[in-house]
């Protein structure tokens, strides 16, 4: 790629978080955006919004112009759908998505909408790309059916260098020969397009499933690949809906996924908070999580443990306590828990106790040592 001149593509490394009304796209923090594939009325957007806010998704989506396959397929309702999603949207304090196919339709969209997209088959739609470059607002591209990576970026080129920054990429998987699913979700994309751009990358697995059972472990999967949020399809009746029924999936469902993923960002380092706990947590769902939670923090102890073993092979044994060491251990962890709102009192209670197992045990190790040092070679031939 050795023609990529402009902002998107650079040697520069990690990703340019992008910051609209009051939500961060590319940061810590892992974004959902659900919603159904087409808008079709106003009981039904306002459905979907609060299940994605009960899900902690902070963008509601929802076509209103639908670029169909088939001339034949519903096309979507226009402005009359814009109004729906826009107010539902509101209702629930998220922001809102949806796709632009032409000049016209961004026009239409552009002053009512927080995030606009640029669909699999408009991705080289040079025209609309430069138009969507002279807007101030970000753009989901989505990658083309059967675009490489490369050509991708350069759809994306065409918006940044056209004057706007704020480009989302959107990898919803692309054209092979497999036919069990819709597409094939190519999360090996989010890595590369990482490497080569600065860009924030989110996973839409919905149409590159197009079946409902895969979305699930596609989503867990795209996080752990790295992606900076999830775009996934979901409506309050699927059986009912206009376009993509089979790939969407039932708001109960969308819940329960979202409740998933919290394990799953935090383990590459990531952050992501379901919503509406207070409302959709029970007892038994609450006490699983801190079952997770106290797993982990044995887990991790045991881990302390052994390497404080192998300190204590580095350490005289007149010098395993460090008292000086101990007190600004502490102290760090006092006020790393202060940011946290832990009470200081809970980690000078449990760090002391820490401690003192910690010099215990490698007092123990180093006495077994010694001994076996000064133990007579019983067989002269064999060395220790
Ligand atoms: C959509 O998000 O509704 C859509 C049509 O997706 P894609 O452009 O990826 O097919
Ligand atoms: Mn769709």
């Amino acid at each position: 790629m050795k023609d990529l001149i402009l902002g998107g593509l650079t040697s520069e490394k990690g990703t340019r978080a992008i910051e609209v009304n009051g939500v961060t796209i590319g940061g810590k923090d892992i974004i959902l955006i659900g919603g159904p594939c087409a808008v079709e009325s106003s009981i039904q957007m306002s459905q979907s919004a609060d299940t994605v806010k009960k899900a902690g998704g902070k963008i509601l989506r929802g076509g209103v112009f639908k670029p169909r396959t088939s001339p034949y397929s519903f096309q979507g309702l226009g402005k009359e759908g814009l109004n729906y999603l826009v107010q539902a949207a509101k209702e629930q304090g998220l922001l809102c998505v949806t796709e632009v196919i032409d000049a016209p339709s961004l026009e239409l969209v552009v002053d009512e909408i927080d995030i606009i997209q640029i669909g699999a088959r408009n991705m080289q739609n040079f025209e609309l790309l430069k138009l969507a470059g002279k807007i101030n607002k970000p753009i989901i591209l989505k990658r083309g059916l059967s675009a490489t990576i490369e050509e991708w970026l350069l759809a994306a080129e065409y918006i940044l260098s056209a004057g706007n920054s704020q480009v989302i990429l959107c990898e919803r998987g692309i054209r092979t020969y497999e036919p069990s699913t819709r597409n094939t979700l190519d999360l090996s994309a989010v890595g590369v397009a990482k490497e080569l751009s600065h860009l924030p990358i989110i996973v839409d697995p919905s149409h590159a499933a197009g079946r409902r059972d895969l979305i699930a472990s596609l989503s867990k999967a795209a996080l752990a690949a790295g992606a900076d949020g999830l775009l996934i399809e979901m409506h309050p009746n699927p059986a009912e809906a206009v376009s993509d029924g089979p790939q969407s999936l039932h708001p109960e469902e969308f819940i329960q996924l979202a409740r998933e993923l919290d394990v799953v960002a935090e383990s590459v380092n990531r952050v992501f908070s379901c919503g509406g706990q207070e409302e959709g947590d029970t007892l038994e769902s609450l006490r699983a999580k801190i079952d997770r939670i106290d797993q982990t923090i044995i887990e991790r102890l045991a881990t302390r443990m052994k390497i404080v073993s192998k300190v204590a092979d580095q350490k005289r044994l007149d010098r395993v306590k460090d008292i000086n060491r101990e007190k600004e251990v502490i102290q760090r962890l006092v006020n790393l828990g202060n940011d946290l709102k832990l009470p200081s009192e809970l980690v000078k209670m449990i760090y002391p106790l820490i401690f003192e197992f910690s010099v215990q045990s490698q007092i123990k190790r180093k006495l077994v040592e010694e001994k076996e040092r000064d133990l007579p070679n019983v067989c002269p031939l064999v060395s220790k």
